[in-house]
């Protein structure tokens, strides 16, 4: 007798992305000359995960009773006051943001988007996304029992299609009596796109307008903002005269940011203007820490506090992680070198990824296995994470593509 319960009989064994690297990788140890554009981190051009050294020094250094501990529920609260500052208190955000700010520990983004899932909508109601979205979106939602709905994402000119984003959340909130929008930007997964300041200003006017006919949530999913072009904050100055009119969740991760993806420390932050409703904030959020992951793992909230807040350290992973930038802006300059005219694919300045648009993405993807070049085919595009492809194999990446 089967001891599985009907709805989660039937779940795919592995997630795509990991099969096609684990294939890409067997074949390279047998000596093929492999271009893996598969997995969101980043490599260097000899294929090693690239590490910041002081990160690492910093997790070294952490002492072993903070490994040992528990942490808070919630977590520390150094940890928490130092990720409300990253966000709020440097790049001129308007202090309305930091005032208003509580946050609760999770493990990576990931866990940031899931107690965002839970406690923003109900069971069976649908976020909205961007008609091209990071697929763990729909697994995070599946697994909450909540749905996903999407815009269409550029408009004919290439542009964010704020005027589908309007349209979707007035269906939502027609339907359904609240809508939570993710929007992950800048360095979009899996597009590349970095929303302008002018597209960050229509949202918020219809954002503003919307939240007046009902509950409207927005979740900035902010995995890759230590890799934007421009300072990552510049689009809260939007934000903050939304505070108090409809909510407003950041997503967290210091994942990508301190090239520590094993470590799972994230955070989500809430904006909550009013003192009763950030408390009542606080404790749903970390009753649904308790009622998941109970607490998040003390030794990496150590690591990362400090990261944040030892200005010596702090100041060795900006430097560490500027040349990395410049390994990935290398790659991004090269690929639209090569790229331009010759695929379809957004505006791209920055960011682990980049989408190519293909009707035949599947075969055009299963032609390029068989030359040794991965990329992840999706509905109609090709994902193609250069964060893990040397500046020198750019050009058979393209032309791979390109056929
Ligand atoms: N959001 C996006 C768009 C991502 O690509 C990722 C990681 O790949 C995350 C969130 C969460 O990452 P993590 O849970 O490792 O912090």
């Amino acid at each position: 007798m089967p001891s599985l319960v009907p709805s989660r009989a039937s779940r795919p064994s592995d997630d795509p992305i990991f099969a096609l690297n684990r294939e890409a990788n067997a074949r390279k140890a047998k000596g093929e000359a492999i271009v893996n554009a598969t997995v969101g981190a980043l490599l260097d051009d000899d294929g090693a995960l690239s590490v910041l050294p002081s990160a690492a020094r910093a997790v070294r250094e952490v002492p072993e009773a903070e490994w040992a501990a528990y942490a808070p529920i919630a977590g520390t609260p150094d940890f928490l006051r130092a990720v409300c500052d990253d966000l709020f208190a440097t790049g001129g955000v308007d202090p309305s943001l930091r005032a208003a700010a509580c946050a609760s520990a999770t493990p990576g983004g990931t866990g940031a988007l899931r107690h965002a899932l839970a406690n923003y909508l109900e069971p069976g109601q649908k976020l909205l996304t961007t008609s091209h979205y990071w697929g763990p979106y729909q697994t995070l939602a599946d697994e909450n029992a909540r749905g996903v709905d999407t815009f269409r994402m550029f408009d004919d000119a290439g542009d964010l299609d704020v005027g589908a984003l309007d349209a979707a959340l007035g269906a939502q909130l027609a339907s359904q009596g609240r809508a939570l929008l993710f929007l992950n930007d800048p360095c979009h997964n899996p597009t590349g796109f970095s929303m302008s300041m002018d597209e960050w200003a229509s949202v918020a006017e219809v954002l503003d307008r919307r939240g007046s006919q009902g509950p409207v949530t927005l979740l900035s999913d902010m995995a890759y903002y230590a890799y934007a072009g421009r300072e990552p904050r510049a689009f809260m100055r939007h934000l903050a005269p939304l505070l108090g009119k409809i909510g407003l969740l950041f997503a967290w991760s210091a994942s990508k940011s301190f090239t520590h993806y094993g470590l799972r420390v994230g955070a989500l932050v809430a904006c909550e203007p009013d003192a009763d409703a950030r408390a009542r904030t606080e404790a749903a959020l970390a009753y649904a820490s308790r009622g998941t992951w109970s607490n998040c793992n003390r030794g990496g909230l150590g690591a990362v506090t400090r990261l944040l807040t030892d200005p010596t350290v702090r100041d060795s992973c900006v430097a560490e992680r500027e040349s990395l930038k410049a390994v990935l802006a290398a790659r991004v300059t090269a690929f639209n070198g090569a790229a331009r005219g010759r695929l379809r694919y957004p505006r791209y300045d920055g960011g682990f990824f980049v989408t190519v648009f293909a009707d035949d993405a599947q075969e055009r993807a299963a032609r390029m296995r068989e030359m040794g070049v991965f990329v992840v085919p999706g509905k109609g595009t090709l994902r193609v994470a250069l964060c893990g492809v040397a500046e020198s194999d750019v050009p058979r990446l393209v032309d791979a593509l390109a056929q």
